[in-house]
């Protein structure tokens, strides 16, 4: 496998991102980069970056760029970066996209492959928004697309079902305006390079993963194919 390629995934909170950009890199072989994952990972280990960025995480505030960045750059200086990576949710503002590009290029990477996760706000409201879950054996419901039998109550163990507070309709609707004015400009500069692709977010998990297969070539001489 000669992926040698960053893979960016670009997409609103409930677009499904995480699960497909976890199958692609396992399915080309390079570690999945999350920097919530990095930030954890970090704090829980303790080193000199963890320390720095456990209080901004309890604060619930986003680090910033630098931060982000030398984080970034330490992690692709990994030897299992070697032939490429897959970033989930990263990079999330102009100066990061610019900065990623360098250190790229300094490893020999080339352009990343940016793929934009395309879903109308209005069915990730109805994903999100309609997620309930039972307070008794956690089952998991869409009160649209998986209604249970009766309105508010468990199928299986007649637990109530409730709502987390982020899945509310106006959290979400916030959450995506703020991922709107953040990213937009993002996709505008990936696009400017030449390195976007859109997919359609709004298919089955299956059929994103068929439409992702037919634009990444992992170098492994697969059909595109799952
Ligand atoms: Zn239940």
């Amino acid at each position: 496998m000669v992926l040698k390629q960053a893979l960016i995934f670009l997409g609103p909170p409930g677009a499904g991102k995480g699960t497909q950009s976890k199958r692609m890199a396992e399915r080309c072989g390079v570690p999945h980069l999350s920097t919530g994952d990095m930030f954890r990972d970090a704090v829980s280990r303790g080193t000199e970056l963890g320390r720095r960025v456990k209080p901004m995480m309890e604060r619930g505030e986003l680090a910033p760029d630098d931060v982000v960045m030398q984080m970034v750059e330490e992690r692709l200086a990994e030897s299992d970066c070697a032939r490429g990576a897959v970033f989930d949710g990263f990079p999330r503002t102009l100066p990061q996209a610019e900065r990623l590009g360098k250190i790229l290029e300094s490893k020999g990477f080339g352009k990343p492959l940016v793929v934009d996760f395309c879903i109308a706000p209005e069915t990730l409201l109805r994903r999100i928004a309609g997620r309930w879950t039972c307070s008794v054996g956690g089952e998991i419901y869409n009160i649209y697309e998986a209604p249970p039998k009766i309105a508010g109550i468990c199928d299986f163990d007649g637990g109530t079902l409730v709502q987390r507070a982020d899945d509310r309709a106006e959290v979400v609707k916030e959450r995506l305006a703020a991922y709107q004015r953040q990213t937009r400009p993002l996709a505008d500069y990936y696009r400017r390079l030449g390195v976007l692709e859109e997919i359609d977010a709004s298919a089955s998990v299956d059929n994103v993963s068929r439409a992702l297969a037919k634009i990444v070539n992992c170098g492994d001489g697969s059909d595109g194919r799952l």
